[in-house]
């Protein structure tokens, strides 16, 4: 079975990650986020075509896998990425 990791807790992070579980449903989806909390957007209301209102949670980790319990939460920060190797290093 095959790991993604998703670097950062921030909006950008935890979407990308919702997404990568929504369309692949047997993989494991790890978020890798050095702060505490993670940012997550509910209820997006476009005003137009191009304005969107979104509101934006911020959950510990415990809260943020209830509702996603696909996605599991590391909380440590990475001090290196290799592309060639598909392989993070954390700083623990
Ligand atoms: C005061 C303020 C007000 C704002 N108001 C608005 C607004 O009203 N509307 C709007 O659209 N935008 C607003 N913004 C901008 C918005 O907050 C940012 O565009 C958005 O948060 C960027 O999200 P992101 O997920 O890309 O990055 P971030 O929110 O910065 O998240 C990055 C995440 O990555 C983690 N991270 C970084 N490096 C590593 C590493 N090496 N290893 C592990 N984890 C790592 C961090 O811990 C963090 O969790 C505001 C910004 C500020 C500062």
């Amino acid at each position: 079975m095959s790991v993604r990791v998703v670097v950062g807790g921030g909006i950008s992070g935890v979407c990308c990650a919702q997404e990568l579980a929504r369309l692949n449903p047997n993989e494991e989806i790890v978020i890798v986020t050095a702060t505490e909390t993670l940012l997550e957007a509910k209820s997006v209301f476009a005003w137009s075509k191009y304005l969107e209102e979104i509101d934006i949670f911020e959950k510990t980790a415990d809260q943020f896998v209830l509702s996603n319990p696909n996605i599991r939460i590391v909380e440590d920060l990475i001090d290196a990425i290799n592309p060639d190797s598909h392989t993070v290093h954390l700083k623990s």
